[in-house]
C-alpha cells in the first residue's frame, strides 16, 4: 500500500505528513496499551470509532469557539488535522473522584468532588508521565504562565460543555485528559486543542447503572469493551453506518 511519510508513531495512533505543509494525517489504530505500555491489546474497530467521535466533539467544541487542530474526517481511520508543536503536558480535568486520584488519596471511586481539579502530568513515557505543578512548567519553559491561564481556562470550558453533551446522552463525565499545542499564524502564536478526545481519553459512566463506557473496560478486564466504546458512538448519533467492523481501510485523499 502506497503510503504518506510517517512522522510519528503513538501508542494508539499515527501521524503521517499531510497534503498540504502545516497538516498532518491523524490515524486511528485499534492497538490499545494501559499502565504505561505494560498492558497491550487490541480493540476491534476502536480507531474507527475514535476516529468518529473526536471528530464530533472537536466539531461541537470547534462550534462554540474553542480552537482545535482538527481540519476534516478523511475516512474510516483518518483525519486531516493542523500540524501543531505539542505542549508536553497531560492536562487532566476531574469531576468525580476515580483512577490514579482514588488510589492517590485512598479515596474510593464515584465520590463527586466540590469542584473541578485540573492536575497536570508531564508527558513522558520513560519517566511513567509524573504529576507536576504550574511551578515546573514555568521553570522548565514548557508553558509560560499566561499560555497556562489559557489553558485552564480552555479546559474548563472544555470541561463544562462536554459534561454537559454527555450527560445529555445519559453519561457521567469522571474524568479525561487533554492535549495543547502552539500553532504561529504569522507572528502570532496561538494555543490549540490537540490530541483526540474518545473514550480511550476520558472516564464515562452510564448515568442510571455508573456502568463504565470507556477504556476503564480494557484497564480492568470488564469485558464487552468494544460494545461500550459502540454505545458511546451509538448514543452520541454517530455510528458508523456500516458497523465498527466494516473496514475497508483508508482511502486515498485528494
Ligand atoms: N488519561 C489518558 N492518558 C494517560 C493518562 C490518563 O488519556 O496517559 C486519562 C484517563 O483515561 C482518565 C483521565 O485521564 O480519563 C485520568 O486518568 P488517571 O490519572 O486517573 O490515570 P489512570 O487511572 O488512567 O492511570
Amino acid at each position: 500500500m502506497a503510503r504518506r511519510r510517517q512522522i510519528y508513531e503513538g501508542k494508539a495512533k499515527v501521524l503521517f505528513e499531510g497534503p498540504e505543509p502545516g497538516t498532518l494525517v491523524q490515524y486511528f489504530k485499534d492497538d490499545a496499551t494501559a499502565f504505561n505500555n505494560k498492558k497491550k491489546g487490541t480493540i476491534t474497530g476502536k480507531g474507527v470509532i475514535n476516529n468518529r467521535i473526536s471528530e464530533y466533539l472537536m466539531n461541537r467544541l470547534g462550534d462554540i469557539g474553542i480552537p482545535t487542530h482538527f481540519i476534516r474526517r478523511l475516512n474510516m481511520r483518518e483525519q486531516l488535522i493542523r500540524q501543531v508543536e505539542i505542549i508536553p503536558l497531560e492536562v487532566i480535568v476531574r469531576n468525580v473522584v476515580a483512577g490514579s486520584l482514588a488510589k492517590r488519596f485512598d479515596m474510593e471511586e464515584g465520590t463527586a468532588l466540590p469542584r473541578s481539579i485540573i492536575e497536570f502530568c508531564y508527558k513522558s513515557d520513560e519517566l511513567n508521565d509524573p504529576l507536576i505543578t504550574e511551578e515546573h512548567i514555568t521553570a522548565f519553559g514548557w508553558a509560560t504562565s499566561q499560555d497556562l491561564d489559557e489553558i485552564m481556562a480552555m479546559s474548563l470550558r472544555i470541561n463544562d460543555f462536554l459534561g454537559g453533551l454527555f450527560y445529555g446522552i445519559g453519561l457521567r463525565l469522571i474524568d479525561f485528559k487533554l492535549e495543547f499545542g502552539r500553532v504561529w499564524d504569522d507572528d502570532q502564536m496561538r494555543i490549540l486543542l490537540a490530541d483526540e478526545i474518545s473514550p480511550d481519553s476520558c472516564r464515562l459512566w452510564d448515568v442510571k447503572t455508573n456502568e463504565k463506557m470507556d477504556k476503564d473496560r480494557f484497564r480492568r478486564d470488564l469485558g464487552g469493551v468494544e460494545e461500550a466504546y459502540q454505545e458511546v458512538a451509538r448514543r452520541l448519533g454517530i455510528m458508523p453506518e456500516s458497523g465498527p467492523r466494516d473496514m475497508p481501510g483508508p482511502d486515498t485523499i485528494q
